[in-house]
């Protein structure tokens, strides 16, 4: 398989009613090629400052995450986001955001990059994501993320960008704020009115719920009983659903029972992302674990377990 993401390659300081860290590695592209690494191949994009370190690329390359398309730019900055929780994990609330380096670039993806059958648009601005698309006119599996602040302030060029992809992995809210509908099935079906054949709408702690033009899904989040930082959940759950649908082949997403798996693989690296700060749990987890808990979603959601009465 071949999957590149385009997207933030950050430093975060977050602080949760649980603790707080000043500045981790973070970014929407690191949290869901860390996710997508255990099922194969994956590349990663975008563009990082001379304050990110060998340490940082390090976290990267242990998981065998390709970064030869990371940009070291001279005299820059990495991309920096602060953001804070309140006891309602759901809802991030960002006190602030530094471009960086994202302010001026221009996607200039190597070749090999270009070539990848499966792409993911982590958050970033949406006019980059749809030069990264445009880039990567041989991919046959589109993913994008986005959130409130491109909704906010480039609604049109995100409508666009989400024309360009098959799956659309969102927050229920922003699905809801995007398409000035209340009513989710409504907005979903608003959403792949734009383009994607699949959106998926991520609801926190609720779980996610799948759509598609003649089928619905949904799960809900592993009950953990410790969670201690929810950044980059939402792009580890894409990470581990695209990472294992990569490895079907692009052509899998017209299965429904592979794009369950999908989302129970995809709420399974949300699950473990959640417990540590940033990329702590995920670095150092194994596919043992993934499956552990992937059959523990099996049995916790499937009626076939209650004995017949
Ligand atoms: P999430 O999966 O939604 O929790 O994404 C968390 C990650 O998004 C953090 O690691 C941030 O670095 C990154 N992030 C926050 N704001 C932005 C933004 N405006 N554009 C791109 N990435 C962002």
């Amino acid at each position: 398989m071949s999957l590149l993401v385009v997207g933030s390659i950050a430093f975060d300081a977050v602080k949760t009613p649980f603790g707080e860290r000043e500045r981790m590695l973070g970014g929407s592209a690191v949290h869901f090629s860390l996710a997508a690494s255990f099922f194969g191949d994956v590349r990663v994009a975008g563009p990082v400052g001379e304050d990110f370190g060998e340490d940082e690329l390090g976290v990267l390359h242990e998981r065998g995450v390709n970064t030869d398309d990371i940009e070291r730019v001279a005299g820059g900055k990495t991309f920096f986001w602060r953001g804070r929780y309140e006891f309602d994990l759901n809802t991030a609330h960002t006190e602030d955001t530094q471009l960086g380096v994202f302010g001026d670039f221009e996607p200039k993806l190597s070749p090999e990059s270009r070539q990848a059958e499966t792409l993911f648009l982590a958050n970033i601005q949406p006019d980059l994501q749809r030069e990264v698309r445009e880039q990567c006119d041989g991919a046959r599996l589109a993913g994008l993320d986005s959130m409130n602040l491109w909704i906010e302030t480039a609604r049109d060029s995100l409508v666009r960008t989400i024309g360009g992809v098959d799956i659309a992995f969102m927050n229920d809210a922003e699905i809801r704020q995007l398409t000035e509908e209340p009513n989710l099935v409504q907005a979903a079906r608003a959403v792949m009115s734009m383009g994607p054949r699949v959106v998926v709408a991520k609801q926190g702690e609720y779980g996610a719920s799948l759509f598609t033009a003649d089928g619905f899904f949904s799960l809900p989040a592993y009950p953990l009983e410790t969670v201690r930082d929810p950044t980059g959940a939402g792009d580890s759950f894409a990470g581990g659903f695209l990472g294992y649908l990569a490895s079907e082949g692009p052509e899998a997403a017209g299965d429904p029972g592979v794009l369950r798996r999908a989302m129970t693989y995809g709420s399974v690296l949300a699950s473990y992302n959640v417990e540590d700060f940033g990329t702590e749990r995920v670095r150092a987890l194994s596919r043992d674990e993934i499956e552990g808990r992937f059959a523990e979603f099996r049995s916790m959601t499937s009626l076939d377990t209650i004995p017949a009465g």
